[in-house]
């Protein structure tokens, strides 16, 4: 059996967007993007949705907008893609790690509020020696469920910063009722094939700030301000703009997104039903306020004496496509170089990063192939 680590939920109906658009002149900054970016307001009630070409690039506007530059702590977790952080060193600014709650993977509110009022007492051990003012958090949406955003925001608010949701794995997740990206000042997702939604290549910044949605949509396009020509620009900026093929794939499937993630729920719901039974393996998680899991990735975690690498290697060996998820961005050799991180550091990311591992999954996936999955690994669990 052929089963693919993940799959885009492709329908006709979102190809047929695709070969309208190129039955015409206009391959870029037309009417589907402004379609795409409408969909997202009508999701969220976010005031403004600015689409962009990555992920990445929706977290590199934000921390402009922001007004995050050379020197200026960030808050944020050191479990998660890299991108997150990545966007505040594209600036020159200092990521500072804390720890995360070892149920979900998201970031410890606990840990944010003790390393906002003593901030000197966890800055990297090197890196930070002119360090400037602590700016924001950057909590990150792990797999799909929210980070505890009441208790951020609370601690946001105490201390004057700003807060960037990284919402690139939680399309559609709701916590408390209310939808994933719109928790803090500014949201973003991300439409890489593997996402819940793809466009290609594609993201959105959600927001209800008229003045930073004004600077972000002149960053994203080669910083024109409203009022320059084509060769006039108010800003240094990027070309940081989605064209409009991506855009009509991407409006295409916002249309179904209800469909998808509940696809990917039944998904998701098979594989618990199968593993929660399996000694050995922990499946994930599901805080009471996640009104709704937007299933991004279903990673499973063994307990400490099953080796999480022999287990890798026996299924990918046996046809089933595994990877470890995360591996810390604290101990990415490029910032280890940077900020002298060590092993040890952050202790609670480092057990998950060593015993995570995300099975294959997608919406198009069947219950056969969940079957077969299942079935291999309590079969490579009965003999480790
Ligand atoms: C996917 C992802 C991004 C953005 O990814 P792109 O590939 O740039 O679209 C950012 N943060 C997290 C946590 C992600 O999972």
């Amino acid at each position: 059996m052929n089963i693919p680590m993940s799959s885009p939920d492709l329908t006709d109906a979102d190809r047929q967007a695709v070969i309208n658009v190129i039955n015409t002149p206009n391959l870029s900054m037309g009417k589907y993007t402004t379609d795409f970016e409408k969909t997202f307001c009508d999701l969220t009630g976010a005031k403004h949705a600015i689409s962009v070409n990555s992920g990445t690039a929706g977290l590199h506007l934000c921390v402009r907008a922001a007004g995050i530059g050379a020197g200026d702590l960030v808050i944020t977790t050191p479990f998660s893609f890299v991108a997150s952080s990545n966007a505040l060193l594209f600036e020159n600014a200092i990521p500072v790690f804390v720890d995360i709650d070892p149920r979900t993977g998201n970031i410890d509110p606990k840990l944010i509020a003790e390393a906002a009022k003593n901030i000197e007492k966890i800055l990297p051990r090197k890196g930070a020696e002119n360090h400037g003012k602590l700016k924001a958090i950057l909590p990150v949406d792990v797999f799909g469920q929210p980070a505890d955003m009441d208790a951020i925001n609370a601690i946001a608010k105490e201390h004057g910063l700003t807060v960037i949701e990284d919402s690139c794995e939680a399309l559609g997740a709701t916590y408390k009722g209310k939808q994933a990206g719109t928790l803090g000042d500014f949201g973003i997702f991300a439409f890489y094939p593997n996402k819940q939604i793809t466009t290609g290549e594609g993201g959105v910044i959600i927001t209800s700030d008229d003045k930073a949605a004004n600077y972000m949509r002149a960053l994203r396009n080669q910083g024109r301000a409203p009022g320059d020509t084509w060769l006039q620009h108010t800003h240094l900026g990027y070309n940081y703009r989605i064209d409009e093929m991506s855009a009509a794939m991407g409006a295409s499937q916002m249309s179904r997104l209800d469909e998808i993630l509940s696809k990917r729920e039944q998904v998701a719901a098979w594989y618990e039903a199968r593993l929660s039974e399996i000694v050995g393996v922990e499946t994930p998680f599901i805080e009471s306020f996640t009104t709704r899991m937007s299933w991004f990735v279903y990673v499973i975690r063994f307990d400490k004496n099953i080796n999480r690498d022999e287990m890798a290697k026996k299924l990918t060996a046996r046809g089933i496509p595994v990877r470890p998820y995360f591996l810390p961005i604290h101990l990415q050799p490029y910032i280890v170089e940077k900020f002298g991180y060590k092993e040890g550091d952050y202790p609670v990311t480092e057990d998950l990063g060593q015993r995570g591992l995300a099975l294959p999954f997608s919406g198009v996936m069947t219950e056969e192939q969940v079957n077969y999955v299942c079935e291999i690994l309590r079969d490579e669990i009965s003999k480790a």
